[in-house]
């Protein structure tokens, strides 16, 4: 699966959302007093950013902007999500057609973008209860749910999830703290695998959220202090569905039915899968958080830190090449996924017949002016068709 096919654009989704001003971003910093940089156009597409925003809406509903000699840009994506949007609607409009796609038996990734403090956990993660729940808890909801409505009795499913950390080019498992230093592989039946990550067969969402809830803990008292590290890195949530769907004509009863550890909708007998199978789908999905894009002033940074930002700003910089790579329509285009370990282990997730989305998020304010523009940048180069 390699050259940017036609379908890529359909499949690949940019969207930006927009965080609202923190308390301490409307006190204002000294003398100054808070300014908003960032509006919506009328339809959800067109974002606007400024060092002096003067924009306002004429009566056709455009916005007509005059910023004077200030900086303003104007961007377009998929979707830009304003600062009221909710986490619900985010995932209903930009994640559930992702999602739902692995249960056909595709891979598919969710990967959120932007400077630390801009959301992407909030995006990603948010409360595992109640109306902030992100995009993970969502996902796996709705998984289950999908699951126990499926109407074809014959089916069975398997639903296992790892949890993983990429930290200075070197992953880690967050559900196995002695598993360090694992080796991204690629063979035919299981595609990219990360060797040695412990797989967790989960039968409901509670199962799932435990399993996130141990790997953030095992971050938080790891070898290095957790703020750094948790902006420093990146995290992914990967979730493989199996669906097995025996014959309709064989006979129930048959061996496979009810008895396949882990299989079905209840799952709770044991023992091996029977031979009947006709034919199992295998799809996998990668919930990304990614490391803060901020530039980290390479001159000024020594010793370990100096490497930890070269090796940030190296992946990141990989992923928007693998991405520009796979949004360009030109035939038999190199995509480079060697050049780093998120890409190489993103290989068989991105492009092709993979559904993607990312999710940049910003700051409106004015003090993250400068990495919002870069950050609006970066995702408007992937979506550059
Ligand atoms: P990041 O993971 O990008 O570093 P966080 O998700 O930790 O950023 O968000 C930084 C802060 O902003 C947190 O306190 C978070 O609760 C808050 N925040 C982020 N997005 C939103 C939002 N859409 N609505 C309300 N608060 C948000
Ligand atoms: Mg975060």
């Amino acid at each position: 699966q390699a050259s940017g096919a036609g379908s890529t654009s359909e499949n690949f989704k940019v969207v930006v959302r927009i965080r609202p001003a923190l308390p301490r971003e409307l006190r204002g910093t000294g003398l100054r007093p808070y300014q908003c940089t960032t509006a919506v156009e009328p339809g959800e597409r067109n974002i606007i950013l400024s060092e002096n925003l003067q924009a306002v809406l004429s009566q056709q509903g455009t916005m007509i902007v005059d910023s004077g000699l200030y900086n303003t840009y104007r961007f377009t994506f998929d979707c830009v999500y304003d600062t009221h949007c909710q986490q619900e609607r985010i995932y209903r409009q930009s994640a559930q057609q992702v999602v739902l796609s692995i249960l056909q038996g595709y891979n598919a990734a969710i990967i959120a973008y932007g400077q630390t403090g801009t959301g992407k956990t909030h995006t990603m993660e948010g409360a595992m209860e109640g109306p902030d729940r992100g995009i993970i808890p969502r996902t796996v909801e709705d998984i289950f749910t999908y699951i126990v409505n499926d109407p074809e009795p014959s089916s069975k499913y398997l639903v296992r999830s790892s949890y993983l950390q990429i930290y200075n080019e070197v992953v880690s498992d967050l559900l196995k703290p002695e598993r360090s230093s694992l080796a991204i592989r690629e063979d035919k039946r299981r595609g990219v695998f990360v060797e040695g990550l412990s797989e967790w067969v989960v039968r409901s969402p509670a199962e799932v959220y435990q399993l996130m809830q141990r790997g953030q803990a095992l971050r938080a008292t790891g070898a290095t202090k957790l703020n750094e590290v948790s902006s420093r890195s990146h995290a992914v949530c990967v979730i493989i569905v199996e669906k097995c769907t025996t014959p309709s004509a064989a006979d129930d009863s048959g061996a496979g039915g009810q008895g396949g550890a882990a299989w079905g909708r209840s799952g709770n007998g044991e023992g091996p899968v029977g031979p009947v199978i006709q034919s199992i789908k295998v799809g996998k999905l990668n919930l990304v958080d990614l490391a803060g894009s901020e530039r980290v002033h390479v001159t000024g940074a020594v010793g370990r830190r100096l490497e930890e930002s070269k090796k940030i700003n190296a992946s990141l910089s990989a992923l928007g090449n693998v991405i520009a790579a796979l949004t360009d329509r030109r035939e038999r285009t190199h995509i480079p996924y060697r050049d780093s370990k998120l890409t190489r282990l993103l290989e068989d997730s991105l492009g092709g017949n993979c559904r993607t989305t990312m999710i940049a998020t910003i700051a409106p304010s004015l003090d993250a002016f400068q990495e919002s523009l870069s950050t609006l940048k970066f995702a408007n180069r992937a979506k550059n068709i």
